[in-house]
């Protein structure tokens, strides 16, 4: 069926790809959009910034690669393959709204639209470490921290479209750290990129950003070793709860932050193989992405070719 445009939606940047049926990226770019950062205060002005700022970003790419397909994760609990977005932690004032309605009204092409790390995980079976893993959990960490489940080489999205929460799952049950869901102690406070920066900056009163913390990390900076440790330690605890509920063989991880992996992932491994049953320790591998943050739009370019 040729060739689809496909858009990873995050908090600080939107990624776009004109890709083709074997998962090739012929084009590509980033555009800044900070959807997170808005300052909108009525829902209808979210819901209009949002749309323009997806829209400005795509019509151009769109122009220069006319196609009639365009798949989209985006940061957000959906109802199914409706395209409503019922609710998103890290843009709050979006609550059912259309979104695949409204972007296909305004560009002009077919929209299909799902949770971007749903979308991850489906990019991250096809073409990349989760490949000959017929079940494969697989977990997001940007500006929120996604997950998406595929059980028998299907995505299992749940009931109602809104399965594999992963970020929500409480790590802390005193005092944890309010979440954007409006829950506390949720794995996203402590373990996201910006739960990352937050922490750091709490400790040490400087700003940074995640990537900064992470290249303190690597000059041997304690606070930051110490903040990707902790990081490492609440994710392990989270993974090894969902292999109780699960029990998968293979675990993936992409995003931002699993960039840090060497800080992250021994102590996850730790914390993981403490928390699970005893007979799966030592059976669980968690890998990371081996598509360079591209796990996302393959996956999107993916849904977008089943229209
Ligand atoms: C949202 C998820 C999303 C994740 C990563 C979380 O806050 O609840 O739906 O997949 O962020 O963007
Ligand atoms: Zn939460």
């Amino acid at each position: 069926m040729g060739q689809v445009l496909a858009a990873d939606i995050g908090g600080t940047n939107l990624r776009l790809a004109l890709i083709d049926d074997n998962g090739q990226i012929i084009d590509e770019c980033r555009v800044e959009a900070k959807l997170s950062r808005h300052n909108q205060s009525t829902r209808e002005d979210a819901e209009s910034y949002v749309i323009d700022a997806l829209c400005n970003a795509i019509s151009p790419f769109l122009k220069l690669h006319p196609v009639s397909d365009i798949g989209i994760g985006f940061p957000g609990f959906f109802h199914g393959t409706s395209g409503i977005l019922a609710g998103s932690p890290n843009l709050p004032l979006l609550q059912d709204f259309a979104l695949g309605k409204h972007l296909s009204e305004r560009l002009g092409i077919r929209v299909a639209v799902q949770n971007d790390a749903l979308c991850a995980a489906i990019g991250e079976q096809r073409f990349g470490a989760g490949q000959g893993h017929a079940n494969l959990l697989h977990i997001t960490l940007g500006t929120g921290v996604g997950g998406g489940l595929i059980l028998n080489d299907s995505p299992y999205a749940g009931e109602r479209g809104m399965a594999m929460e992963f970020g929500h799952l409480r790590v802390v049950h005193n005092n944890g750290r309010v979440c954007g869901c409006g829950n506390s102690g949720c794995l996203e406070a402590y373990a996201s990129a910006t739960a990352v920066s937050r922490r750091f900056t709490e400790k040490t009163g400087i700003d940074a950003d995640a990537r900064m913390v992470y290249e303190q990390a690597c000059d041997g900076n304690k606070d930051a070793v110490l903040i990707l440790k902790e990081t490492g330690l609440y994710l392990g605890q989270a993974i090894a709860e969902a292999i109780k509920l699960l029990d998968i063989e293979t675990v993936t991880i992409s995003g931002g932050l699993s960039h840090a992996w060497q800080h992250i992932h021994p102590p996850l491994m730790a914390e993981l193989n403490d928390n699970l049953i005893p007979p799966l320790r030592g059976k669980v591998s968690v890998i990371h992405s081996t598509l360079d943050d591209n796990a996302g739009l393959l996956g999107a370019a993916a849904i977008a070719s089943l229209h």
